[in-house]
């Protein structure tokens, strides 16, 4: 567990809205991306922690395994609502925000890059390449969009 000592559990706890029938939105910080955070005593320094991934580990009782990612049901990144959140690889999370038309931490598709399966994941700062059709399908993430933009091609053309 990421979350141990019962301070930091009570701490945790204090920012967690009252259930009125939707999403729990976090009541402390929150990152550039719009996920809540917050710093806790973990090996031995302080360490800011996603508030929703303390959340998930609360209610499993165990840690996300390595290279999974705590998706949010309700693409609401600021949403701490145990059952809105389900875990997922980086590919889970990227199609099923991408069948809702958004990506990873932020709205907008590929609005962004205004190059269609080209779409800008805010939480890594990089640029990821998919196919929409006929299958969704995931092609690499990239730090340049001109990469990006050349395997949407090159799959296109294959
Ligand atoms: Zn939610």
């Amino acid at each position: 567990m990421i979350i141990t000592r019962p301070i930091d559990i009570d701490r945790f706890w204090k920012h967690v809205p009252e259930d009125q029938g939707g999403c729990w939105l976090w009541r402390s910080s929150k990152m550039r991306t719009g996920y809540g955070t917050l710093c806790i005593w973990s090996e031995g320094r302080p360490k800011n922690v996603y508030a929703h991934r303390i959340m998930w580990e609360l209610t499993n009782g165990c840690t996300a395994p390595k290279g999974q990612y705590i998706c949010h049901y309700c693409d609401n990144p600021q949403c701490v609502r145990p059952d809105h959140l389900f875990l997922g690889t980086p590919t889970d999370n990227i199609k099923d925000c991408w069948t809702k038309g958004r990506h990873p931490g932020c709205g907008g598709g590929w609005g962004k890059s205004g190059i269609p399966g080209v779409v800008w994941d805010k939480m890594r700062q990089k640029w990821i390449a998919m196919i929409h059709s006929p299958v969704t399908k995931y092609l690499g993430i990239f730090k340049n969009v001109e990469d990006a933009r050349a395997a949407v091609e090159r799959y296109k053309n294959a």
